[in-house]
């Protein structure tokens, strides 16, 4: 038996705050029979080959939490509203109609109830925090909110209802193409000049400040909504993490082309330094020198795959970004569906789809998908987050920890095994429970204020849809 020793004061943790798992993923790796303590929301000690005592909360298998870098959570509320063939092909310009339309209607109680549904099923699903790249900023005549951060204020509440933590990015939203082109009409929510994004930003700051442990940055909204100025402003506004959508269409890479005489990624990176605080979402149309540029910046490499395959993007050329040693990490976006596991198994699949080959995600031999993958968007997530960097449980560290469970009768496949069976196997609710900085937030699956949640958010949505 090894004790990790704890790092602060006198041990006063109750029964109900000791965790004990049948193999746990560490730091140092893989370890079996695991008592976890927790106390002031860190993880206080971790004691290794340990039999389970009265008092212990017992699992299968326990690992950290992983970080969602990507989430617009009011789509949460248009999911399945999109799904219907319209008159001529559709796309995801036909997509942005729709949720331009939802948009016009939304109050800020309203978004705070539908953000509270996505972020309780992003715990679910084995999130423990959110990166909300959050555009929805005035008022529904396009005015800004007496209170110009009254929507930072909506988002910050549901997450501290749901205890998800929270990654604030507020969105710099200008233009409507290339070139400084004026918004347009169903944009007027969501477009501020940089005077206006500055008090934007300070009044955010606010909005999050109750919160324990949140992050703010900031996210130029593509390089079609923001000019080159703008986007250096902006930039100059934080130290936090910086988001942008990249290049997630072949149209907006044909008019990137046009208008600049560079593919969107070359043009980020000829007109700003890109640097590890950089986070790249739907950097789906790259050339292999663009993946070069991005890998060696340490930037993260935003994916999507369930929602870039909602919306018939296309697929990020992942297996040349490995191999070029590119950081990523995973992101619901739309929430058209929302689960850590489920991300990894679309994206990995999709590539398997293109190579007509198979664990291509995985690392040289021997390596499981599931393993490398979950490593990789640990590590990606928390740092296009701006929290620290975790890919096994420590002592000290603060404690957003994930069970997974073991299926039906069995005990859980060993180790990477244990990861392959969530992301590839598990059909129905495979996170059975949940720690946000020590507090449980999920049991047997299920969110504990997920009653009352879903109770608002079905009120809500029958009002919202009711006013079409
Ligand atoms: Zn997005």
């Amino acid at each position: 038996m090894t004790v990790d020793t704890p790092k602060t004061g006198p041990d006063t943790v109750s029964p109900q705050d000791s965790l004990w798992f049948e193999q746990a993923l560490l730091d140092k790796g893989w370890a079996r029979s695991v008592r976890i303590r927790l106390r002031n929301g860190l993880i206080d000690s971790i004691e290794r080959g340990v039999a389970a005592a009265p008092g212990d909360q017992v699992h299968a298998t326990g690992l950290p939490g992983l970080a969602n870098l990507h989430s617009h959570a009011f789509q949460r509320g248009m999911a399945g509203l999109a799904e219907v063939r319209g008159p001529s092909q559709d796309s995801f310009w036909t997509w942005r109609e729709t949720m331009y339309r939802f948009v016009d209607r939304l109050r800020p109680d309203e978004v705070s109830a539908i953000a509270a549904m996505a972020f309780a099923e992003m715990l679910e699903g084995g999130f423990t925090r959110v990166a909300e790249f959050h555009y929805l900023h005035h008022d529904i005549d396009g005015r800004p909110y007496a209170d110009p951060g009254e929507m930072a204020d909506a988002i910050a509440a549901a997450a501290d209802q749901t205890g998800i933590g929270l990654t604030l990015l507020p969105v710099f939203y200008a233009h409507s193409g290339f070139g400084g082109a004026p918004p347009v009409e169903a944009q007027r929510r969501f477009v501020n000049d940089l005077d206006g994004f500055q008090r934007l930003l300070q009044d955010s700051s606010r909005a999050i400040s109750s919160l324990p442990d949140a992050v703010i940055g900031v996210a130029p909204h593509s390089l079609r909504a923001v000019t080159a100025d703008e986007l250096r402003a902006v930039c100059g506004m934080t130290d936090g993490p910086i988001h942008i959508h990249i290049a997630e269409q072949v149209r907006e890479v044909e008019d990137c082309l046009a208008w600049s005489g560079a593919r969107p990624v070359d043009l980020l990176f000829d007109t700003v330094e890109v640097d590890r605080r950089w986070c790249l979402i739907h950097a789906t149309h790259t050339s292999p020198v663009e993946l070069r540029r991005m890998a060696a910046s340490g930037a993260v490499a935003g994916l999507c795959p369930i929602t870039e395959a909602n919306l018939g993007d296309g697929v990020f050329p992942a297996a040349d970004y490995l191999a070029a040693g590119g950081a990523w990490g995973v992101g619901s976006d739309s929430n058209v569906s929302i689960s850590a596991g489920q991300e990894l198994r679309m994206l990995e699949y999709s590539q398997r789809l293109v190579h007509r080959s198979r664990n291509v995600m995985a690392d040289p031999e021997g390596g499981s998908s599931g393993g490398a993958m979950v490593r990789a968007a640990l590590a990606g997530g928390a740092q296009a987050t701006g929290t620290d960097i975790v890919v096994g449980l420590s002592p000290g560290q603060v404690a957003d920890i994930i069970a997974l469970a073991a299926p039906d009768g069995c005990s859980p496949p060993l180790e990477d095994r244990a990861l392959d069976h969530w992301i590839f196997v598990a059909a129905d609710r495979p996170v059975e429970a949940v720690w946000r900085r020590g507090r449980q937030v999920v049991r047997d699956g299920r969110h504990i204020a997920r009653q009352s949640i879903v109770r608002r958010y079905a009120e809500t949505l029958s009002r919202v849809l009711d006013d079409a």
